[in-house]
């Protein structure tokens, strides 16, 4: 036996352990996020993935050190010389990186490998000034690059691409770009509301796009702009599309139940064949309303203004209006398909849009900055058709909403939670039925892992 290589040997391990241990140290707590998604097995199969919602913005930050299978010794010596360690980091571009420092914060000191990517068409259009993209590598002992792999979601057709540049036997590096279908996982989320809903997604790592989502779901019966008592608490069953494992986007919300202010609310998605799906409730009732409650999405923008009363209009009048707060620009949506009767300048309404949804309904947006549609023009549901403004008598940017039946002006909340969409039919409901069991016992781990997660 050779006692200069087992003492290099030696040495090399422990220079393992110390890069393991530092590894450890600079992102400690990583392995905390993980979520208990294996506790979803069956049940799922009768969702379709069809919603891709935004960019996951933050892809976690990845550190891994291989696990080395003992081996002889003398084995272990040669492999050790061969490919001394596989180091395998992760971490997410920065508008601002250059290759420099992105390598650097991937742990590589390869100028030949710098100089490859920088000279990769693909990497430079796809990786670089990609804020919040996902790079892992796998480096050698010497922090040369084995192999970088970047992933990426370019359409909506439920495939992501795959960037590998790789060294080669031959110790050249080559890249490629390969095409692979996303992977949807049902995820478990829970909370409960001390300040806002955002901030208690936040505390449970939800992502935003799922609190949104279930504004909308529970919207005809439970008002998230102004209804909000602290103590609500929810569960969430969600999608995440997954490029080898890497959550790349939020699908859509499965099942949910929410209490608000003590009443229990429950939303489970359902496809009957042949028909669009919908939410209903466990019980069988559908959550769809002809027409939204509210005309603004619930966001992180919108929700964090406080609903206020119209001064001037007031004093001239009556106020026979529902106000939402917002900035400037904010997106204002149609709350039910229609055809839109007034698109312009009136008055004390500045630029408004009324819009006729039957022969007794009208809805009317006003103040707005800007107006999306014309006149005549067909609308539906959750398009929008302009931005929030402060143009006629209004003291500050806000919408003005209305809605009409017979020209009488009506509580849209209570519109909304009366004019029911299609229930479910008596053919669906054995398989409606078996869905229910099978998601109660998802949304009880899920209050189960906020339990758990509160008492921390
Ligand atoms: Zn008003």
């Amino acid at each position: 036996m050779n006692h200069r290589l087992l003492a290099h040997a030696e040495q090399t391990t422990r220079r393992i352990a110390a890069r393991a241990l530092r590894a450890l140290e600079h992102h400690p707590r990583q392995v905390t996020a993980a979520i208990a998604a294996v506790l979803l097995g069956g049940g799922g199969g009768a969702f379709a993935v069809a919603n891709f919602g935004p960019d996951a913005a933050q892809v976690p930050v990845r550190e891994v050190v291989e696990v080395v299978q003992p081996l002889p010794l003398a084995a272990q010596v040669e492999a050790l010389d061969l490919q001394a360690l596989r180091l395998f980091r992760s971490d997410t571009v920065r508008s601002t990186d250059t290759v420099e420092t992105l390598f650097s914060r991937l742990g590589l000191n390869d100028a030949a490998a710098a100089a490859f990517v920088r000279n990769d068409a693909v990497f430079r259009t796809q990786v670089m000034g990609r804020n919040g993209r996902g790079v892992s590598v796998e480096a050698d002992g010497q922090q040369g690059l084995l192999k970088l792999v970047a992933r990426w979601v370019p359409d909506n057709d439920g495939t992501f691409k795959r960037l590998v540049i790789e060294r080669g036997y031959d110790h050249k590096l080559t890249s490629r770009v390969e095409t692979a279908p996303l992977v949807a996982t049902a995820r478990l989320g829970g909370g409960t509301i001390r300040s806002s809903l955002f901030a208690a997604v936040d505390d449970a790592r939800i992502p935003d796009e799922v609190a949104m989502q279930m504004a909308d779901v529970f919207s005809a019966r439970i008002d998230f702009h102004r209804g909000l008592r602290k103590g609500d608490r929810f569960q969430v069953v969600y999608e995440t599309l997954e490029a080898d494992g890497e959550p790349m986007r939020t699908g859509r919300v499965l099942s949910a139940e929410f209490v608000n202010n003590g009443k229990t609310h429950s939303a489970l998605w359902f496809q009957e064949p042949g028909k669009k799906g919908a939410y209903y409730s466990l019980d069988g009732k559908t959550l769809a309303s002809l027409y939204l409650a509210s005309p603004m999405q619930f966001s992180r923008v919108t929700s964090g203004f406080a609903m206020r009363m119209h001064p001037i209009l007031q004093q001239m009048r009556a106020h026979l209006g529902v106000d939402y707060a917002a900035p400037v620009g904010t997106p204002v949506r149609v709350v039910g398909d229609g055809t839109v009767e007034f698109a312009g300048w009136q008055g004390g309404y500045g630029n408004v849009v009324h819009i006729k949804h039957n022969g007794s309904d009208t809805t009317v947006y006003a103040h707005l900055s800007r107006i999306d549609v014309r006149k005549g023009q067909r609308v539906t549901q959750g398009q929008n058709i302009g931005a929030v403004g402060a143009t006629g008598w209004a003291t500050g940017p806000h919408l003005h909403f209305e809605f009409r039946v017979n020209g009488v002006h009506k509580d849209p909340l209570s519109i909304a939670r009366n004019a029911e969409g299609a229930p479910l039919t008596a053919e669906a409901r054995p398989a409606f039925d078996k869905l229910v069991g099978a998601m109660r016992l998802k949304l009880n781990a899920a209050a189960n892992l906020a339990t758990v997660a509160s008492a921390e």
